[in-house]
């Protein structure tokens, strides 16, 4: 149970670290902003990360987020990967990749395994090697280890641990990690943006590689990532029979500063870009939404203002409702129970969304 610092009411629906309910964050937002860019901060730099994105005028600048940081000699952008080195840039390029990979057997548990061609009839015979899901294949999965949002209840936040291990892996190391039975490589993390052109590089190298058979592009992002990556990323995942994964934690985005630390103003303008291109291929479906139903936080307004925005691109897009499991700095937190998803699905449902699916239900509560 903890209290709202800025209205005085108790609920164990109140995260102790954050000490704001979701009314003040929402109605009294200005006044509760200092405390929110305090609990940020606090949490970043127990990682020995910046609390915000450096803005030196004599910086060099990076693009690759929305956080356009101009970076100090010697010092990160917000990420922490990305370093000014002697007036260069270093950290999540072609050559000095900072991630984690591993195999993993197909059908997996991905966000859009429900839809996608690894993990269903979709797709085939273009994009997939099987009527159903792709027994005998497996998933290329790509865990890079930096972030450009901060937020506090990241189901992997172990990665910030590793942000400053010099692990270095080419794009080219990396494409070769694809043998004979992999059928898709899938970019997550942390987020793929502080790394974005290390992940271009490498899906180019390996479709090169792979071009007489099938293999599909994904990515599963918060979206903060420049346009003009965004663009390429899209036309990968397009040609290859590949899905990109948005994660929309919030429409409001008062309520993504204080659970995320970032706007998610290029978030939605990325995802409403994106949409453009689903009619170009609509199977297996290119682009998926989800949102994480965190208790106390992402309320059924919230799904229903998220889900009018997806209605108003496009219907059919894919919406996966997420349960909650309690994380880092939202430890506290319960998991999501099953009236809150229930009336989330609903509200989605009646906003017009054809294609909407709970996620994590092994994860659900009976009550809050
Ligand atoms: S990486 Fe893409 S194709 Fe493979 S299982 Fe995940 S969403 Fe499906
Ligand atoms: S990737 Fe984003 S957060 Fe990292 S340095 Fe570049 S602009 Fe800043
Ligand atoms: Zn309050």
């Amino acid at each position: 149970m903890a209290k709202c610092i800025n209205c005085g009411r108790e609920s164990k629906l109140i995260s102790k670290t954050l000490e704001l309910c979701l009314e003040c964050i929402r109605n009294d937002f200005e006044k509760v902003l200092p405390h929110i860019k305090k609990v940020h901060s606090k949490t970043k730099k127990r990682f020995g990360l910046p609390s915000a994105p450096p803005k030196d005028p004599k910086g060099v600048k990076c693009d690759f987020c929305v956080n356009e940081c101009s970076i100090p000699e010697g010092e990160t952008g917000y990420c922490g990967l990305r370093r000014n080195v002697g007036d260069k840039l270093l950290g999540g390029g072609i050559k000095d990749g900072n991630l984690s990979w591993y195999y993993d057997n197909l059908p997996t548990n991905c966000v859009a395994d429900w839809i996608c061609a690894g993990g269903t009839k979709a797709g085939y015979p273009e994009f997939s090697y099987s009527k159903g899901a792709e027994y005998g294949y497996k998933n290329l999965a790509v865990f890079y280890q930096a972030c450009s949002f901060n937020c506090l209840f990241c189901q992997n936040w172990h990665y910030r641990n590793e942000i400053r291990s010099l692990i270095n892996i080419t794009s080219s190391d990396l494409a070769n990690c694809v043998d004979k039975k992999t059928s898709c490589i899938c970019y997550f993390g942390g987020d793929p943006a502080p790394q974005i052109i290390h992940s271009l590089e490498t899906s180019n190298l390996a479709l090169k590689k792979n071009k007489e058979r099938i293999l599909r592009i994904c990515w599963e992002t918060n979206g903060s990532m420049n346009r003009k990556y965004l663009k390429k990323m899209a036309e990968l995942s397009l040609k290859s029979g590949g899905c990109i994964k948005f994660d929309l934690k919030a429409y409001d985005e008062k309520l993504n500063i204080a659970l995320c630390g970032v706007t998610n103003k290029r978030t939605l303008e990325n995802f409403k870009i994106l949409t453009d291109f689903v009619k170009k291929r609509p199977d297996p479906p290119f682009l998926v939404a989800s949102t994480l139903l965190i208790p106390g936080y992402v309320d059924k307004n919230e799904v229903s203002k998220i889900a009018e925005f997806i209605v108003s691109l496009n219907p059919e897009i894919p919406y996966s409702l997420l349960a909650f499991y309690p994380c880092f700095y939202m430890m506290d937190l319960p998991t999501t129970s099953r009236a809150h998803v229930k009336e989330c699905k609903e509200t989605a449902e009646s906003s017009g969304l054809s294609n909407v699916k709970i996620g994590n239900v092994h994860l659900l509560s009976d009550a809050y």
